[in-house]
């Protein structure tokens, strides 16, 4: 694999630094001869990669723009103010924040806005999807607040929309948070609003996942619902790693001020800027029908994995996301996993709503980064499930996701010949 000038810049990296340069192509061809099926995973533009190399990574930005700690600020402040307008234009919401290093650090700032330690918080139990930062021992969330967990449904898998409303009764939490790793399915975040505002609680909106599909109009927005919105800016939304979050202008300061300097120092200049060129791309018709893709892929992976006899959690999917069991073909979602990195397919495990056997969490926003349409999706959900039949050997599927992605390279511009 021959790397263009746009990667290693004149060969900088592999002159002075061969042994990492070597690294950074080994991740490369990783990416581009394997099957990216992790749900919380994509592709971003090389115009973002290019952000994220830039001098503006060099920058000192402690401060909002306009009011900064450091000198030297005006031209990476007109970066800041562009992702800011581009995000609230984007997800017609009246603040921004985009200064979050994760999604993570994200909720860790609207917390603080919102709660204050010891406070009861009602979220998505951990083992129905509830992220990290939804309440577990081993987060700050679990530490420093009092979580409650509502559940999905053991037969469908669906919110359990009466348990939310009677534990928020019966709980009288400060915040009810919605939002998983692992829900298919649309949020209804009316109803959420509906039971925030019976029992005086606020709305969390954790939409690290599906706020690429809200970009694109293929999911319903939290925004008219939530007080604070979190998400990535990873994930579906294609940008690089971080976090950003969304409120009302009446929360906009405190959320600022929760961010830096409560739980941040100096802001990822090269990161705002990439998530500015992010936020452009995701503005356009041509992101909209990518998300229509992720989608409606995701629906023919899930339709062909029940076909294929697994048990598709919900019965399917709204998002780009969906979680099998794949038990009726013998084996569980561990084993499953193990057999398929082998062939050169990359998924996570998860929990399942029914018993403590793991099931398989896929998603569909890199592979239709590449190009992908359902009639790849046919294919993969075959490849998978010859696998898992033991009907195909490792090596042989393997073989085929190589002259799959060789059809499909991610990064044209850095690759010759896939
Ligand atoms: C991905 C995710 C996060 C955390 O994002 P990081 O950038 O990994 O910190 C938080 N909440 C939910 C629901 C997520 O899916």
């Amino acid at each position: 694999m021959a790397v263009t000038p746009t990667l290693d810049e004149a060969g900088v990296l592999s002159r002075q630094d061969p042994e990492l340069a070597e690294i950074l192509l080994g991740e490369l061809d990783r990416q581009s001869t394997t099957l990216q099926l992790i749900a919380a995973e994509n592709f971003t533009s090389p115009a973002v990669l290019a952000a994220l190399g830039s001098p503006l990574a060099n920058k000192y930005a402690e401060g909002y723009p306009g009011a900064r700690y450091h000198g030297g600020c005006e031209i990476v402040d007109v970066a800041e103010r562009l992702a800011v307008d581009r995000a609230k234009a984007l997800f017609g919401a009246e603040h921004a924040n985009v200064q979050s290093h994760s999604g993570s650090s994200a909720v860790l700032a609207a917390y603080a806005v919102l709660l204050r330690p010891g406070d009861t918080v009602l979220a998505l139990g951990l083992p129905h999807g509830g992220h990290l930062t939804h309440g577990s021992p081993a987060n700050f969330s679990g530490r420093w607040f009092d979580f409650v967990g509502y559940g999905v449904e053991a037969d469908c898998g669906l919110i359990d929309h009466e348990q939310v409303r009677a534990m928020a009764r019966t709980h009288r939490p400060k915040a009810i948070v919605c939002g998983s790793i692992a829900y298919p399915r649309h949020i209804d975040y009316a109803f959420f609003r509906e039971v925030a505002d019976e029992v005086g609680a606020y709305l969390i909106a954790d939409a690290a996942h599906p706020m690429g599909l809200v970009a694109g109009g293929a999911a319903p927005s939290p925004v008219p619902y939530a007080d604070i919105v979190c998400a990535t800016t990873h994930k579906v939304l294609r940008g690089p790693r971080g976090g950003m979050i969304l409120c009302g202008g009446e929360l906009a300061e405190r959320v600022d001020r929760a961010v830096f300097p409560f739980t941040q120092g100096g802001a990822q200049m090269h990161s705002i800027a990439a998530k500015a060129v992010a936020f452009g791309e995701a503005a356009t018709d041509g992101f909209a029908r990518y998300t229509r893709q992720v989608v409606a892929n995701a629906r023919r992976l899930a339709a062909a994995f029940g076909a294929a006899g697994m048990t598709v959690v919900t019965g399917g999917t709204d998002t780009h996301l969906l979680v099998v069991d794949p038990a009726p073909l013998g084996v569980d979602g561990r084993v499953a996993r193990g057999l398929l990195a082998a062939a050169g397919m990359v998924l996570d495990t998860c929990a399942l709503p029914h018993g403590d056997a793991r099931g398989l969490r896929l998603g569909t926003a890199a592979v239709t980064t590449q190009g992908m349409a359902e009639m790849e999706m046919e294919y993969i959900a075959a490849l998978v499930t010859a696998v898992l039949r033991g009907e195909t050997e490792a090596r042989t599927a393997r073989a085929e996701v190589r002259e799959l992605t060789g059809r499909f390279p991610p990064y044209p511009l850095y690759t010759q010949g896939g």
